[in-house]
């Protein structure tokens, strides 16, 4: 199953030309959650051509106005487009504020939304994946996300199959699927006979903005990719402190406590260019990348290999000639006018 991360706005606290305010989008198979939703994200995800309509849940780190101001205008379009799919919202402490400032702002929906609040340790179940709140660092109440897919069967050998007895086909199949199978001499084979141990689901996190911590670290530990704010240079490490936000090298510093495969560094200020943001972090930890709005990054299981930056990857027609890019709603009977 394709899992993927399109990076749809990385820039902290104020947008630059080329870089929008933070939403990251994980698409797993059909599953689509953003993660923040800072003004003007609507427009980004036109832009960017992966699918506006198509987001089932949104979890926010945290309230601070870069983060969330995007909400109101894309719950207006959808209301506008006529959405009748139900949203879920997630967030860490505040939430049920932020649903009442909604109800007065955006008014009735024809969509039904559930607001959920939730702390740090707290694993929310979805069909194959899991998603946990983790701690961070900020300076308001904020989380960050561990997303980890469910445990995967072992690798099947079909050698150990044949040794035992069994005919190359259907029984072959039976057996990765969890079922017993009876050989033609009449011996029973059971799937731990021809299965190797478990393997663990992908693991991607997410983290907000935060001072270095280790709740992310242990969260971290081991995951195919982490995406770690980077507001900061190493020059401006008090500041980074003063406003609880991470310099690049102390991001870099989580990803290798942690063992990640990938790091991928966000939430840029507009002082710092990217060339020296990335060359502080490889300083310390040397698979590291610094996406561009648009680009993606894909997570293949462990043994296809290590995940993989595409620039422009989340802009599959880079014309942005699509009917979904393009600004006109959906062709729907029951979109509805202004
Ligand atoms: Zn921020
Ligand atoms: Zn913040």
């Amino acid at each position: 199953m394709e899992l993927a991360i399109s990076f749809i706005g990385t820039a902290g606290a104020v947008p630059t030309p080329s870089r929008g305010l933070s939403a990251t989008l994980v698409q797993r198979g059909g599953d689509r959650f953003l993660v923040d939703c800072g003004e003007g994200t609507q427009r980004q995800l036109i832009r960017a051509a992966v699918g506006i309509t198509q987001i089932q849940r949104i979890l926010l780190t945290h309230y601070h106005a870069d983060h969330f101001f995007g909400l109101f205008g894309m719950f207006k379009t959808w209301q506008l487009w006529g959405r009748t799919e139900p949203v879920e919202i997630y967030g860490p402490r505040g939430l049920t504020e932020m649903m009442d400032m909604f109800r007065r702002l955006i008014g009735k929906t024809d969509f039904s939304q559930q607001w959920r609040e939730v702390s740090p340790g707290q694993t929310l179940d979805f069909e194959g994946y899991q998603i946990q709140a983790i701690a961070t660092e900020h300076r308001i109440a904020s989380c960050g996300y561990l997303f980890v897919e469910n445990p995967r069967p072992g690798q099947f050998s079909p050698e150990r199959a044949s040794a035992l007895g069994i005919p190359a086909g259907p029984m072959f199949g039976t057996l990765q699927h969890g079922q017993t199978v009876v050989t033609p001499e009449g011996k029973e084979v059971r799937p731990d006979d021809v299965m190797g141990p478990s393997r663990g689901g992908r693991r991607i996190v997410i983290t907000g903005d935060t001072r270095p911590c280790q709740a992310v670290v242990e969260a971290a530990r081991g995951a195919d990719v982490l995406i770690h704010e980077a507001t900061f240079l190493g020059d401006d490490k008090e500041r980074a402190q003063e406003t609880s936000h991470s310099t690049a090298a102390e991001a870099a510093a989580v990803a290798r406590a942690a063992g990640v495969r990938l790091l991928a560094l966000t939430h840029l200020s507009f002082r710092h260019s990217s060339r020296e943001v990335l060359a502080e972090a490889r300083g310390a930890f040397e698979p590291c990348v610094l996406p561009n709005d648009f680009d993606r990054i894909v997570v293949p299981f462990p043994e296809k290999g290590m995940p993989y930056l595409v620039k422009h990857g989340a802009q599959e027609d880079p014309a942005g000639l699509s009917p979904e890019a393009s600004a006109a709603p959906p062709a729907r009977s029951d979109a509805r006018r202004r």
